[in-house]
């Protein structure tokens, strides 16, 4: 596998980060993951636009432009002969003896790597996709795609302990979102319901591409937190993000959601989501 570093494109075994890189000591950093199907990036725009607030967030200069970026990442794909799978990029505040504090003027650190697997087809889509909920332990500021991870981390140990696919992150008695997807619940009355924007939550790339589907089919989106009682009598229940694109959920904690298979309305949003992303719409 050919994985870029810093401007240049190596083999993974001899790429390399120095020690006293921030993302390694602080999480100084922020991430990236884009979609590839058909050796395309999918709605790849957006990931560079939330990229670069992400950078400005916390004060690190974007060191590309985003035809630069494109550039980058198609070399990659190409130079790995990527037909499906994920492309990641890092880029963290850069390299100085370790101190809270970082000399002016540092050079960010940029990482990028290709992640070959199926997309479209998962194992959990057939039956949907279990989630537990756990309490959200993450900072103030998840609306910035921090390399910070380590509470996400501790969801996902959760949900493979309990034999599950995802787990959903609460707080105050409502949803914030999955530990690395966009949650969503569609009502007894047919609303697709999800969080609104704020600084509780990641804005999901595909939860906006979803977003604009929905408004599309003439479908009723409504912004608002849900509670797990109200996931639990949902009629059906979702999540999204860059590597599961729409993924129903069958059970929450347990408990079986709508019939305890994934939902109409969830595989049309999935199939429409695909055919959109392929159209390079
Ligand atoms: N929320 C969190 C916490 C995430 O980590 C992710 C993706 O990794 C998402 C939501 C979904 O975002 P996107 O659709 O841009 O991949």
């Amino acid at each position: 596998r050919i994985v870029y570093v810093n401007g240049a494109f190596l083999p993974i075994e001899t790429a390399s980060i120095p020690v006293m890189d921030r993302g390694f000591l602080f999480g100084d950093g922020i991430y990236e993951v884009t979609a590839v199907l058909d050796g395309h990036l999918i709605d790849n725009e957006p990931h560079l636009a939330r990229l670069e607030r992400s950078l400005g967030e916390i004060d690190i200069p974007n060191p590309h432009s985003r035809e630069a970026w494109t550039e980058i990442q198609q070399a990659l794909v190409a130079r790995n002969n990527l037909s499906e799978g994920l492309i990641y990029l890092e880029v963290t505040r850069g390299v100085a003896e370790r101190d809270f504090l970082s000399p002016a003027g540092l050079t960010p650190t940029v990482v990028m790597f290709t992640q070959a697997k199926s997309v479209r087809t998962s194992a959990a889509l057939a039956k949907g996709a279990a989630v537990i909920t756990v309490p959200d332990l993450r900072w103030a500021r998840r609306d910035i795609k921090s390399t910070s991870l380590l509470a996400q981390v501790l969801a996902k140990r959760a949900a493979a302990a309990a034999g599950v696919n995802e787990a959903w992150m609460v707080e105050d008695g409502t949803v914030t979102e999955g530990a690395s997807s966009t949650a969503f619940i569609v009502t007894k009355a047919g609303e697709i319901v999800s969080r609104p924007l704020s600084h509780a939550v990641l804005p999901g790339v595909t939860r906006r591409a979803v977003l604009r589907l929905v408004a599309e089919k003439g479908l009723t989106f409504v912004e608002r937190p849900f509670t797990v009682e109200e996931a639990l009598a949902a009629e059906e229940a979702f999540f999204t993000s860059a590597s599961s694109l729409v993924m129903p959920v069958t059970s929450i904690d347990g408990r079986p959601i709508g019939g305890g298979s994934p939902g109409p309305l969830t595989r049309e949003l999935r199939q429409l989501y695909i055919e959109a992303a392929l159209e390079g719409r």
